[in-house]
């Protein structure tokens, strides 16, 4: 193969954009981007994918029979859930806890809202359950939280429930009986007789028991992600199936793979799909930490905007954190996610005045691809925050998206004139400036709280900024906070399918454990503890050969890396810790593994923070399994001189900012080299990001094509 052909595509297909990254043996790399087509989305990824390739004068069909593999990422399957488009689910629990689905968690009522709003009850909202009450039946059993049975398994209630289910006409079982994740005996012989019935009765539908998925404590928790791997994964196989065929037609042999929520990727024929429900924004956060690995940030505060919505991420000494029982579609679910925080602002968003107060409103809903009014052909009526970045020069409107879509800058004045402007008092201009002023306002204080209750300080980061709307209002939400330095890649637009390029096919099972040592134990307790584990480690690893074994690999091909996580006893959070041992079978390794954790806990806490004398208890069981795929190389250039070539220079535009019209010189971003030096007020322009350096703000380029940022 040559060193220019082209072997990785990730794809990320959000809610606005659908992005291509295309990498060369070489590591040389192209984006590309279409508007999301949320009825197709293999056709948007194809279109992204012409969007790319024009860039080397090359085909989709001459690349694709070359490509060796490819990730996607997107928002699919949580729009699924979401809108309430799934399988008809039938649930089997225990008698007596028929409507603990129902009911869900208190949590979940006010999940996603802001905090003036949480407080008020009735605000509160309860979303239409995942499996309706008449499609749940309880059966009678009962194994405690040890694991031991206290009442046997009525059968003969099983049999009956199947049947009802079966008039149901549900389109597959889930099963979440109490404590399964202790002892899953009682699941299991209920999905057999679901099987033998279903099987009876000619009825082909697939049976989930939570423990041979989700074997995790928290039977909230458990029971919606085993319902929702019913609910939703099989469509989105269907939908990932269909993109795959797409990409068959146009001679892609290679597999394809989907980001999972914990932040590796994993194939979409894998048994549990529902771990890629979130996708999408996890991206970025791969990619950040994969660009601070080859260049040496350490600790890089994650920042993405794109048309919908805002997500911040911490990277701390080279690692992301993961959260062990997020929500997803306003659900908690036991799923391992790549932390980060979301708040519903982005370029796309909603401007409204609230009739009340009289102040504005940005979001939390957004005109998603459809831009703003802006673009007549969108059919939005309202104003969004593109609208704003229109009139006030941020944006060029004959480049959206590289001058496919063409914007309509009077008619972008005329909604902020009769729907902000006028009714607040404020020329048109003004009360555009006013909402990108508020944008940036809330965003640097989200972003600005995220890393104080972390316990960190700006100081100590370095910001990566990116998405297609990231460079637009860099320097408006980064202003003030001291971060150490402040990075835009020159291909933010495209950055999150670049993190699904650079990350790694890596498969993840957690399973509760409770491992409890005393302090002054003795030899024999963490010889029990170290079997323990090892039985959970066991367990996952078989998981973990069994997925790859789907891909054709064999288990010599997977490195795997067995987790624990640990606290001091009577703690209520836990660390997750990498084991410094493959396996554990001693009351020597036992000590191991707690110096291990005693290490992180002085590095993530304070050393005087660590508490020995209460003893160790285990929570979890963790195996983690990767094989090795290529990756993109970060661009190396040679420095050339701080002025831009004129070839970069591509005019002026009025820009407003500061009460003041000023003219503000245009740039390529493409046409920009290592070394150049960009003194606001100016914008630099690329196909499908803008990078705004206003009155007072210099940017310079690097050798790796990032623009660093800042105020003089
Ligand atoms: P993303 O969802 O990450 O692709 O970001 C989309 C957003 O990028 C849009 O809503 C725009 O506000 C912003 N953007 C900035 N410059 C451009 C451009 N030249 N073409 C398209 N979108 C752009
Ligand atoms: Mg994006």
């Amino acid at each position: 193969m040559s060193a220019t052909a082209v072997e990785v595509l990730g794809i990320d297909a959000g809610g606005t954009m659908t992005d291509t990254f295309f990498v060369r043996t070489d590591g040389e790399f192209v984006v590309g981007k279409s508007q999301s087509n949320p009825d197709n989305e293999a056709l948007a990824i194809v279109e992204s994918a012409h969007d790319a390739l024009a860039l080397w004068n090359l085909g989709v069909e001459e690349v694709f029979a070359d490509l060796v593999t490819s990730v996607y990422s997107g928002t699919a399957m949580l729009n699924r859930v979401v809108q309430r488009k799934g399988l008809r689910v039938g649930l089997i629990v225990n008698r007596g806890m028929e409507d603990f689905h129902r009911m869900g968690r208190g949590i979940q009522c006010y999940l996603g809202y802001s905090l003036e709003d949480r407080l008020h009850l009735n605000t509160h909202r309860y979303d239409a359950p995942l499996v309706p009450a008449d499609c749940t039946v309880g059966v009678t059993e009962r194994v405690d939280g040890q694991g031991d049975v206290v009442i046997p398994l009525r059968e003969a209630e099983v049999y009956a429930a199947v049947d009802k289910l079966i008039k149901k006409k549900v389109e597959a079982i889930a099963i979440c009986l109490l404590h399964a994740h202790k002892n899953g005996g009682h699941e299991r012989r209920v999905a057999q007789i679901c099987r033998e019935v279903l099987h009876q009765r000619g009825v082909d539908i697939p049976v989930f028991a939570s423990t041979d998925y989700y074997p995790t404590r928290k039977e909230s928790h458990r029971s919606n992600t085993t319902i929702m791997e019913a609910y939703a994964a099989e469509p989105s196989r269907q939908t990932l199936r269909r993109i795959r065929e797409q990409m068959l037609a146009l001679g892609g042999k290679f597999d394809l793979r989907v980001m999972a929520s914990h932040g590796g990727t994993i194939s979409w024929r894998a048994k549990e799909l529902a771990r890629t429900l979130v996708s999408g924004p996890i991206g970025g956060v791969i990619g950040s930490k994969y660009l601070g690995e080859q260049l040496g940030y350490d600790n890089i505060a994650c920042s993405d905007i794109g048309g919908t919505s805002f997500d911040m991420a911490l990277i701390t000494k080279g690692e992301f954190a993961i959260q062990k029982d997020p929500h997803m579609a306003r659900l908690l679910v036991s799923l391992p996610l790549v932390a980060m925080d979301s708040v519903g602002a982005g370029a796309g968003s909603f401007v409204r005045i609230d009739p009340y107060s009289k102040s504005i409103r940005l979001g939390p809903d957004s005109a998603g691809y459809r831009v703003g009014v802006c673009w007549a052909a969108s059919g939005i009526d309202t104003v969004t925050v593109t609208d704003c970045h229109v009139i006030l020069g941020y944006l060029n409107p004959d480049n959206f998206l590289g001058g496919q879509i063409k914007l309509d800058v009077e008619r972008a004045r005329a909604a902020v004139k009769e729907q902000v402007a006028d009714p607040l008092g404020l020329t048109v201009e003004n009360a555009a400036a006013g909402v990108i002023e508020l944008l940036d306002q809330s965003l640097r204080g989200h972003l600005r709280s995220m890393i104080n209750a972390k316990g960190y300080n700006p100081i100590d980061f370095v910001c990566f900024s990116y998405g297609g709307a990231g460079p637009v209002h860099t320097y408006g939400y980064t202003q003030g906070l001291g971060f150490k330095d402040v990075v835009i890649p020159a291909w933010a637009a495209g950055f999150s399918a670049f993190g699904c390029a650079s990350a790694e096919f890596e498969y993840r099972y957690d399973k509760s454990v409770d491992i409890a040592v005393a302090p002054g134990a003795g030899d024999a307790v963490k010889l029990a503890s170290c079997v323990t584990l090892e039985q959970a480690w066991r367990e996952l690893r078989d998981k973990v050969i069994e997925e790859f074994r789907i891909n054709g690999f064999e288990a010599a091909d997977i490195s795997l890396k067995p987790g624990f996580s640990m606290q001091y006893l009577g703690q209520l959070n836990d660390l997750e810790i990498d084991s410094p041992l493959p396996s554990v079978a001693s009351a020597a390794d036992w000590e191991r593994l707690v110096e291990a954790f005693d290490d992180t806990y002085a590095r993530v806490y304070a050393s005087a923070a660590r508490s020995p004398e209460l003893g160790f208890g285990i929570t979890g069981a963790i195996m983690r399994g990767i094989v090795g795929v290529k990756k993109p190389q970060v661009p190396h250039e040679e420095f050339s001189g701080q002025i831009p070539p004129a070839a970069a220079v591509t005019g002026s535009r009025p820009f407003y900012r500061g009460g003041v019209w000023k003219e503000a010189k245009l740039y390529s971003m493409e046409a920009l080299r290592a070394g150049n030096r960009v003194v606001g007020p100016a914008v630099i322009e690329s196909p499908a990001t803008t990078l705004v350096v206003p009155d007072g703000w210099v940017t310079e380029l690097d050798n790796h094509r990032l623009f660093h940022l800042r105020e003089v």
